[in-house]
């Protein structure tokens, strides 16, 4: 089985993102593994315990995507490639979609691509669905649980109305929701491996392809709106008066 886990570089989770000078900025705060990319590792790594194979983590991004791809090998991919190229910088989700069907198709034979439901940074969630539509391959989103048998994949899918069954013929483009189970921690003989990595790096040239054109462009982007919040804390010697103070409040200011 050749399994692809494709992972995001993003900003942790705890970083103050602001917009200074139209420009995205997230100060010094680190950065890591796009956290839901943990998932589709897991998911990818499962699969080859269960059927055999290689897993391959792939990131789009400059050299600082190398960390995610360590983090990818030191949870037990096999290898990771970086695909890096000045032209590809601030690209839309569907030019990023075309590098990364292109490098699928360098892979070649590719059973099983994994991907996170969404990156917390862009947050679009469509980058799988325009990969899967590029390479013309069934795309099972919000993947719980996944099970092959033979040419055959059967997917539980978590949507908020509970659980639908879904099955295609490999080979698939699937994401990976919280539902499937906690993604491993790196061991320590995989996070030593994972430092020793030696990542090549794919251009577009490398790839065969000319840089590809967005179709979405970013012409403005502003920091939410400031709200105002007072917190007042409401004393009283017993829990009934403090309840009372409290309805007494919330009719005054029309709450209730
Ligand atoms: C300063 C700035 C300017 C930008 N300008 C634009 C713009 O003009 N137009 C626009 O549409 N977007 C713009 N973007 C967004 C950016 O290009 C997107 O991050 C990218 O297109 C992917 O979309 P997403 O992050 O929402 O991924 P999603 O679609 O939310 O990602 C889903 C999954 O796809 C995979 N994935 C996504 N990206 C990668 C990657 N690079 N490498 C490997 N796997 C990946 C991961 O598995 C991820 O979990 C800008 C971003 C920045 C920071």
């Amino acid at each position: 089985m050749k399994i692809i886990a494709f992972v995001k570089q993003v900003p942790d989770s705890a970083a103050t993102v602001v917009v200074e000078d139209g420009k995205v900025s997230w100060g010094d705060a680190p950065l890591v593994i796009n956290p839901w990319d943990e998932y589709a590792v897991e998911a990818a790594l499962q699969q080859k315990e269960a059927h055999g194979g290689t897993v391959t983590a792939i990131s789009m991004g400059d050299e600082s995507a190398k960390e995610a791809l360590k983090h990818a090998l030191a949870m037990g991919c096999n290898e990771a490639i970086l695909i890096s190229d000045p032209a590809l910088a601030n690209v839309d989700t569907r030019a990023t979609a075309e590098v990364l069907a292109a490098a699928v198709r360098k892979i070649g034979d590719a059973d099983m691509i994994f991907f996170g439901r969404q990156a917390i940074d862009g947050d679009a969630g469509i980058t799988p669905a325009q990969t899967a539509r590029i390479l013309g391959l069934p795309m099972l989103s919000f993947a719980a649980s996944i099970s092959v048998e033979g040419d055959t994949v059967k997917v539980e899918r978590s949507i908020e109305e509970g659980r639908q069954i879904v099955s295609a013929k490999l080979p698939a483009v699937f994401t990976v929701v919280k539902d499937f189970g906690e993604p491993r921690y790196p061991s320590f003989m995989g996070i030593r491996k994972a430092a020793r990595a030696q990542i090549p790096v794919w251009t577009l040239a490398d790839l065969g392809i000319e840089a590809p054109k967005s179709v979405v462009s970013w012409p403005e982007i502003m920091n939410p709106p400031k709200r105002e919040v007072t917190c007042e804390f409401i004393e009283g010697d017993s829990p009934e008066e403090i309840a009372e103070k409290l309805a007494d409040k919330l009719i005054a200011e029309k709450v209730l």
